[in-house]
């Protein structure tokens, strides 16, 4: 194995999904809604296969197949208050994975630290890693105790936040709404980052895949709208996420063209392209979903109102058996401290955590995700309390995970 990604031979979904698959276990474990996906981006897939036209099967321009980063650019350039290039500014990738791969890959040297807030999206440790750059971790702490707390109670010290930026400091990577928290970072604590990435010459990545996912009124603030901050920032996106596809694996980086430029240098040697009629039927369903922004028909608005009382449903199953959740104001994970649940955890060198998940999975067919795999090692003892549920799921997959959880002995 190659020296860039020893350390890194365990990943959590990989386990994690085997299990649940092996166990045939109710899975509020990795993110994937277990329904039907929109039928009008569906259909925009069947009109795509179904269009007769030769170069839909043929390789797509490598940045992005022009279709699709020309609906991106026209979707973002009210919310982002600008123009945007789509050619210079956009690079499509193998879903956010590939395009968060392509840009750490494309800015980081090694010796460069990168800053990654925690709890973190796995991925980011082990990419700064490979490509040789060091992360440094500032987590979120809980400012609050109780049996229902806010992911907005996670907040960053600005000290211990500021202490981490120094003269090789590259990146900061900042995940808003948040996976696994659901914390959807406020205009005041993004206005922090900015002015230290000014500060100290350092690009922001802003992972916002759950950008559409919000509840209660939150709102989602691009980092790269704040004053000076376009040119310093790349922003990423995910067409699984937006459209609840995920298996169609496309995403987006936007932002200016010097930074761009280096993910898309990256990637042109990397995967070259994406796949044509993925694209395409994307590029469709943005059009779509630009023409009735803001009207009911809106799949983008309609989404979160759907998540909400699944969202709701789940945190009162928590409460009632004596969980304690975090309740997430974006994405569609939840929090919850299992501490008070009785379990006979067998003892090994795992996170408590990880036992807890597993044990689950096995004697109460329930999986769900440990979120130490969110922190650093050093840090892994913030998250062994913790689980984490997904929620984008039928109603009657979360009343069966309710069941399990109602009937624990
Ligand atoms: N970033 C975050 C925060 C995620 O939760 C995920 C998982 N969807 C990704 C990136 C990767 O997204 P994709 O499935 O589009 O590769
Ligand atoms: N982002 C999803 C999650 O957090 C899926 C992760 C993955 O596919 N590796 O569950």
């Amino acid at each position: 194995l190659a020296k860039r990604v020893q350390g890194t031979e365990k990943n959590v979904w990989v386990d994690i999904s085997k299990l649940a698959v092996e166990q045939n276990s109710i899975n509020l474990g990795q993110g994937f809604p277990d329904f039907m996906a929109p039928h009008d981006i569906v259909n925009c897939l069947k009109d795509t296969v179904n269009s007769d036209s030769p170069a839909v099967h043929q390789y797509a321009r490598s940045f992005g197949h022009p279709r699709l980063v020309k609906a991106l650019a026209e979707l973002y350039e009210p919310f982002l208050g600008r123009q945007i290039d789509p050619m210079t500014e956009i690079l499509i990738s193998v879903g956010a994975y590939g395009a968060l791969f392509c840009v750490i890959q494309g800015l980081v040297n090694p010796g460069d630290e990168v800053i990654i807030i925690e709890p973190f999206f796995d991925c980011y440790q082990p990419m700064v890693k490979a490509a040789g750059g060091t992360p440094v971790f500032v987590p979120l702490r809980p400012t609050k105790d109780g049996s229902v707390t806010s992911s907005a109670d996670w907040k960053l010290d600005e000290g211990e936040l500021s202490s981490k930026f120094n003269s090789k400091t590259k990146l900061i990577i900042v995940n808003t709404p948040n996976n696994p928290l659901g914390k959807v970072f406020t205009r005041e604590e993004l206005l922090v980052i900015a002015n230290l990435c000014k500060k100290h010459d350092v690009v922001c990545v802003a992972d916002e895949v759950y950008e559409w996912m919000t509840y209660n009124g939150n709102q989602h603030i691009k980092i790269a709208t704040l004053p000076d901050m376009w040119e310093r920032t790349v922003t990423i996106g995910s067409a699984g996420k937006t459209f609840s596809v995920t298996g169609w694996k496309i995403g987006w980086t936007v932002g200016p063209q010097h930074l761009v430029n280096c993910a898309q240098i990256m990637h042109q040697n990397c995967t070259y392209n994406c796949p044509t009629p993925i694209q395409e039927a994307v590029a469709r369903g943005l059009e779509l979903e630009k023409s009735r922004l803001g009207s009911p028909g809106s799949y983008l608005i309609s989404l979160a109102a759907s998540l909400k009382p699944k969202r709701d449903k789940l945190a009162s199953v928590l409460e009632e058996v004596g969980m304690k959740p975090v309740i997430p104001e974006g994405g569609y994970f939840m929090m919850a401290d299992y501490t008070s649940m009785e379990a006979d955890v067998p003892e090994s060198d795992e996170a408590k955590d990880f036992r807890f998940s597993k044990w689950m999975t096995i004697n109460k067919k329930l999986t769900v995700i440990p979120p130490s795999a969110f922190y650093c090692k050093e840090h892994e003892h913030m998250a062994e309390n913790y689980v984490r549920f997904c929620f984008i799921k039928e109603d009657s997959t979360l009343e069966k995970a309710a069941n399990v959880l109602r009937h624990w002995k």
